[in-house]
C-alpha cells in the first residue's frame, strides 16, 4: 500500500535541530527522559530557533511581500455525479454552492483566478503507481455496468466516465497554486475542486477519492521548488489515511490530522487513525493524529488541538509550505461529521496557520456534505486568506474533558520527538 520508501527527495532534511537528538530521543522512548534535562535542552533549542526566526524575519523584510489570494475553480468540476444514486452526497453542488456563496458575499471578486490544469502522469506517479493511473484512465471508456464493477473493488467510491479527467484536474489545481505561492506571485490560495483526495492511496481509490491531491502537491513542491519541509494539516472530520500512508516514513512531510475516531468505530475504521500512529523509521514523530472520541466537538476543542499540539510542533518543524486538506464535514450540521464547530472557527484555524512558512499556505477542498455548512466554512477560510480580521467566536470556551483526553494522549505519544511538547513532560496543564 505504501510505495514511498524510495521517494524521499534529495536534499530533504529533518527539522534542523533534530538530526542528532532525535535518534537519542527515540532510544529514550521507553526510558522517559529526565524532565529537567529535557526542559533545559528545550529552552536552549528554543533560544536558537528564535534567533534564527528573527534573522529570517529581518531577511524577509528586504524582499517584496507576495500579495493576492488565488482561487482555482472550474465548471468542469461539476461534470460528474453518481449515475446509480442520484442522492449520493459527493455531488457537484458541493463546489457550486461554495462558489455561489463566495459571489454573494463579495469574496469572489477579491480573489485572483488561477486556471486549473490536469496533473500529468509523472506528477501523479510520485504518489500513485503507473498501473493504478492507467486503470483509472481506462474507466473513461467504461459502460455503467463496468464502472459499477470496478467501483465495487474499493471502499466507498463510485466511478463515472468523467471522473478521471476531473481527478487529474483537481490534483493539478493544487499544483498550480503551489507554483504561484512558491514563486511569490501570490500570497496564498484555495482550490475549490472535486473529487476530494485525502483517502486515495498508491493503488487504491477510497472514500470518494481517486488521486491524493494534497500528497501529490507535497511531492511536487519538493521536486519542482526544492521545498524541504512541508506541513500538511487535515481538518476534515475523517482521518486522511491516504496522506498518512504516503508520508509515514518520511520526515520531510509532517502530517497533522484531527478527526472523529471513536476508538475506530467511525469510518474508515482504522487503528492507524489513533494517536499511537506517530510514523515509523526516519518518519517517526512526523505523523500526528488527534482522534476525537466523541461527536459534538466545539470551537474550543479544535482551537486547543491547534494551540497545544500543532502550532508548537509546527514552529519547531519550520515548514516552508503549508498544505491544508480542507474538509468542512467537521462544521456543525454536517450529516457525517456530527461535530459542533462553527464555520467561523475555520477562519481562526486558517489564520493560525498563516503565521507559518512566511504565509505560504494552500487549501484544497476535501469533504463536506451539508452544502450550506461547507460553503460557510469555506467562505470563513477565504476571509482569513484574504486578510480580513478573525470573526468573533460565539463560544470558544475551554476545551471539553473529552478533547483534553484526546489531546493529552497525542502529546504523550509525541513528546519524545518534539522539544516544544517535551516542555510539558508529556502532560498538559490547562
Ligand atoms: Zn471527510
Amino acid at each position: 500500500m505504501d510505495s514511498t520508501s524510495d521517494r524521499t527527495p534529495k536534499g530533504s532534511q529533518r527539522s534542523p535541530k533534530k538530526t542528532p537528538q532525535s535518534s537519542g530521543k527515540r532510544e529514550k522512548r521507553n526510558q522517559k527522559p529526565n524532565l529537567h534535562e529535557v526542559k533545559n535542552k528545550g529552552r536552549r533549542d528554543r533560544g536558537k530557533a528564535e534567533e534564527e526566526m528573527t534573522k529570517k524575519n529581518m531577511d524577509s523584510h528586504e524582499k517584496p511581500k507576495a500579495v493576492g489570494t488565488g482561487l482555482v475553480y472550474s465548471e468542469l468540476f461539476s461534470r460528474y455525479r453518481c449515475l446509480w444514486d442520484s442522492s449520493h452526497p459527493e455531488c457537484p453542488e458541493r463546489v457550486t454552492t461554495v462558489v455561489g456563496m463566495m459571489e454573494t458575499e463579495g469574496l469572489l471578486s477579491r480573489c485572483l483566478q488561477v486556471e486549473a490544469r490536469a496533473a500529468s502522469d509523472d506528477e501523479l506517479s510520485q504518489v500513485h503507481t503507473r498501473e493504478y493511473i492507467d486503470l483509472m484512465r481506462s474507466t473513461e471508456k467504461m459502460t455503467e455496468e463496468e464502472l459499477k464493477c470496478v467501483s465495487d473493488r474499493y471502499d466507498s467510491v463510485y466511478l463515472h466516465p468523467d471522473l478521471f479527467s476531473c481527478a487529474c484536474l483537481a490534483a493539478g489545481s493544487v499544483l498550480q497554486l503551489v507554483d504561484k505561492v512558491m514563486t511569490s506571485e501570490l500570497r496564498n490560495g484555495f482550490a475549490v475542486s472535486r473529487p476530494p483526495g485525502h483517502h486515495a492511496q498508491a493503488e487504491q481509490m477510497n472514500g470518494y477519492c481517486m488521486f491524493n491531491n494534497v500528497a501529490v502537491a507535497a511531492r511536487y513542491a519538493q521536486k519542482q521548488h526544492g521545498v524541504q519541509r512541508v506541513l500538511i494539516v487535515d481538518w476534515d472530520v475523517h482521518h486522511g489515511q491516504g496522506i498518512q500512508y504516503a508520508f509515514q516514513e518520511d520526515p520531510s512531510v509532517l502530517y497533522f490530522s484531527v478527526h472523529r475516531y471513536e476508538e475506530g468505530s467511525f469510518w474508515p475504521h482504522l487503528p492507524e487513525g489513533d494517536s499511537s500512529a506517530v510514523g515509523s523509521g526516519p518518519g517517526e514523530g512526523y505523523n500526528i493524529n488527534v482522534p476525537w472520541i466523541k461527536t459534538g466537538m466545539e470551537d474550543g476543542d479544535y482551537i486547543a488541538a491547534f494551540q497545544r499540539i500543532l502550532m508548537p510542533v509546527a514552529y519547531e518543524f519550520q515548514p516552508q509550505l503549508v498544505l491544508v486538506a480542507a474538509g468542512f464535514d467537521s462544521v456543525a450540521g454536517d450529516p457525517k461529521g456530527e461535530m459542533c464547530a462553527s464555520p467561523q472557527c475555520f477562519s481562526v484555524l486558517t489564520h493560525m496557520l498563516m503565521g507559518l512558512a512566511e504565509g505560504r499556505i494552500v487549501l484544497s477542498l476535501e469533504g463536506g456534505y451539508n452544502l450550506q455548512a461547507t460553503a460557510e466554512g469555506a467562505c470563513s477560510s477565504w476571509r482569513s486568506l484574504l486578510g480580513d480580521p478573525c470573526p468573533h467566536l460565539n463560544s470558544p470556551g475551554a476545551p471539553s474533558e473529552s478533547a483534553l483526553t484526546s489531546i493529552s494522549k497525542t502529546v504523550s505519544a509525541l513528546y519524545p520527538f518534539w522539544d516544544q511538547l517535551a516542555d510539558s513532560g508529556g502532560r498538559l496543564s490547562f
